[in-house]
C-alpha cells in the first residue's frame, strides 16, 4: 500500500475544526483518532474516524469509498479497508466540496483511486472559497485531489455485484450534493443532507438551501423502505424512520422561522424568539447549537433558498 502524506492545509483543517467539532476537540491530534469499522449489509461499511462518515462497498471488483475525512487519516483509513479487503482502493466519491470529506482525495488519488465527483465539487475544489458562516477562506485544492471525473445529475457504478447509483440534489448542503444508492444492498449514503440525530449545517454559501435539505430527505424517503440502512455524512448509522422524524424536524424549524420573517422579524428577533425551544434537547446536541442553526435556516430563506 503506497501513498503520499500531502501537507496539511492549515485553513481547510481550522475551517473543518470550527464547522465540524466542537471548540473542545479544537487541539485534536489526529494520533489519537481510531478508525471504526461498522457492516452496513453484506460488502457494505460505514467507517468513522474524524470527519464526515464513509461509505465503502468491497468486493471481487476493488474498494469503492465514498469520502475520505482528513489527509493525516488516509493511512489509518487503508488499514481499516484492509481488514475487510485485500483489493485496492479503486474509487473514491466525494458527497460535497468540505474539507472533512476530501481532504484525503490527494493522498487517495496518489494511491491509484479515481476521484469522482459533481462537477460543482470540483469547480468549488479549484479555487479559493469563502465559508461566510465562519468567516474562514478555504485555499484552493491542489491538482492532485480534484475529481477527475464529474457528473451533472446522476453516474452509476456496476461494481461488486452491484448497482451504485450516485444522483446530484438540487441544492440541499451544498451546490455540489451527491446521494449513493446501493441498490442490491438497499443501503444508501446520503453526504452532509442528512446529520442524524442533530440539526444539520447548511452551507449557505456554497448554495445551500433549507428547503433543498427537505428535497433531498424526501428523494431518499421515496427510494427507502423500513429495511433500508442509511449513512449519514454525521452520527450514527440510521434508517428511514429516523429519516422522516429528521425531515419532520427540517419542516417544523423551516414553517416557525418562516412564520417571523413574514411579520418582518430581523435575524436578531428571530434568533431571539427561540423557535426551535421545544426541539433543541432532541436535535441541538450535536455541534450546530440552536441559536446558529436558527441563524442559518433565517439566512437560507433570507437568500431566497
Ligand atoms: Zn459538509
Amino acid at each position: 500500500m503506497r501513498f503520499r502524506l500531502s501537507p496539511l492545509l492549515p485553513g481547510l483543517l481550522t475551517l473543518a475544526f470550527v464547522a465540524l467539532v466542537p471548540c473542545a476537540f479544537a487541539q485534536q491530534n489526529f494520533d489519537n483518532v481510531q478508525i471504526e469499522v461498522i457492516e452496513v449489509a453484506e460488502g457494505v461499511y460505514m467507517l468513522r474516524g474524524s470527519g464526515g462518515n464513509l461509505g465503502l462497498s468491497v468486493g471481487d471488483d476493488g474498494a469503492f469509498l465514498i469520502d475520505d475525512q482528513f489527509a493525516p487519516l488516509t493511512e489509518k483509513i487503508l488499514a481499516a479497508i484492509a481488514t475487510i479487503s485485500d483489493k485496492p482502493v479503486r474509487f473514491v466519491v466525494n458527497t460535497h466540496w468540505h474539507g472533512d470529506h476530501t481532504g484525503g482525495n490527494e493522498n487517495m488519488g496518489a494511491a491509484g483511486a479515481v476521484l469522482v465527483a459533481h462537477e460543482n465539487v470540483r469547480a468549488r475544489m479549484s479555487v479559493e472559497q469563502f465559508m461566510k458562516a465562519f468567516d474562514r477562506t478555504v485555499p484552493a485544492s491542489p491538482p492532485g485531489a480534484l475529481p477527475v471525473i464529474t457528473f451533472t445529475d446522476a453516474i452509476t457504478f456496476h461494481w461488486n455485484g452491484d448497482d451504485l447509483h450516485v444522483f446530484h440534489v438540487d441544492p440541499a448542503h451544498t451546490d455540489g450534493d451527491a446521494i449513493i444508492h446501493f441498490k442490491g444492498a438497499n443501503a444508501v449514503h446520503m453526504g452532509d443532507t442528512y446529520f442524524s440525530g442533530m440539526y444539520p449545517f447548511i452551507d449557505v454559501g456554497s448554495g445551500g438551501s433549507i428547503d433543498g435539505m427537505m428535497a433531498a430527505a424526501d428523494e431518499v424517503l421515496a427510494l427507502a423502505d423500513d429495511a433500508t440502512k442509511i449513512i449519514p455524512g454525521h452520527g450514527p448509522l440510521s434508517n428511514k424512520a429516523e429519516l422522516q422524524a429528521y425531515r419532520d424536524m427540517l419542516a417544523t424549524a423551516r414553517d416557525r422561522i418562516h412564520k417571523l420573517i413574514s411579520e418582518g422579524k430581523s435575524q436578531e428577533e428571530v434568533v431571539a424568539a427561540k423557535p426551535t425551544s421545544d426541539l433543541d434537547a432532541e436535535w441541538g446536541g450535536g455541534f450546530m447549537q440552536p441559536d446558529v442553526w436558527v441563524g442559518i435556516v433565517y439566512e437560507s430563506m433570507a437568500a431566497g433558498h
